[in-house]
């Protein structure tokens, strides 16, 4: 069984990496600044295990109840790192803050602070990135891109906190590369004023070719590594 999804984890990683390739060679990129993190919500320890085992270096989990019980399962591994990708409540940063390397999802002033403050409870740096709601309509979360900027300041001005850049999800069911061109405008304005927040983190399994054409350097990519979610519930 586990040989079984070794190789098919192993395959479906193979034609991701494929693909951010060709999407790199199109964009004349260099595939090395592009980093995959693995989205492994709803999948068990054991495919984080054999992703780890097959190269690859970061996660991403959307639910900190979920994550908190995989991290503890993983604590053999401690060279991966975690990114917490979710819609999260100020009361479970206090938990959040314990496990994760990296929170993607940061969308709100109050959250800049809760985090801030678990962040020193805990003793250790958090890295950030501001996520930026590219289509409010539909209500996948983020901070109004004309408020990015404001929100990556206070970001950048928590002691304990490490603003590395934005993240965003594309709108459904449209074309997500102006949604990424404009998230990329939005990156630059944060990037004038903090030159460290660099990262780009867009592009899923449907749609990372355009996020790379658009700049992105972390893609989040769930079904096309680990298979479709639907049956795993
Ligand atoms: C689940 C999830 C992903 C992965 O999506 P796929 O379409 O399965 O690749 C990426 N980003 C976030 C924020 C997610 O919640």
């Amino acid at each position: 069984m586990s040989s079984e999804r070794r190789a098919e984890l192993a395959a479906n990683l193979e034609g991701v990496r494929e693909r951010i390739g060709r999407a790199c060679a199109a964009a004349g990129r260099d595939a090395g600044d592009v980093t995959l993190v693995a989205v492994t919500k709803f999948f068990p320890a054991s495919d984080v295990d054999l992703l780890a085992e097959l190269g690859v270096g970061a996660v991403g989990e959307n639910r900190d109840q979920e994550a908190s019980a995989k991290v503890l399962e993983l604590a053999h591994r401690d060279d991966l790192e975690v990114h917490f990708v979710g819609q999260l409540q100020s009361k479970k940063a206090g938990s959040v803050a314990g496990y994760a390397d990296v929170v993607q999802s940061l969308d709100r002033p109050k959250l800049v602070d809760a985090l801030d403050r678990a962040a020193e409870r805990h003793g250790r740096r958090l890295a950030v990135l501001v996520q930026v709601g590219l289509d409010e309509s539909q209500g996948r979360g983020g901070v109004a891109p004309a408020d990015a900027l404001a929100l990556a300041d206070a970001a950048a001005r928590a002691d304990h906190l490490d603003l590395r850049g934005v993240m965003a999800v594309a709108p459904l069911g449209a074309d997500a590369a102006p949604a990424f061109a404009r998230l990329r405008e939005v990156a630059r304005g944060i990037q004038d004023r903090h030159p460290q927040a660099t990262w780009i983190s867009a592009g899923m399994s449907g749609d990372l070719e355009q996020a790379i054409a658009h700049g992105a350097t972390h893609l989040r990519v769930g079904t096309a590594i680990l298979g479709s979610r639907q049956s795993h519930q």
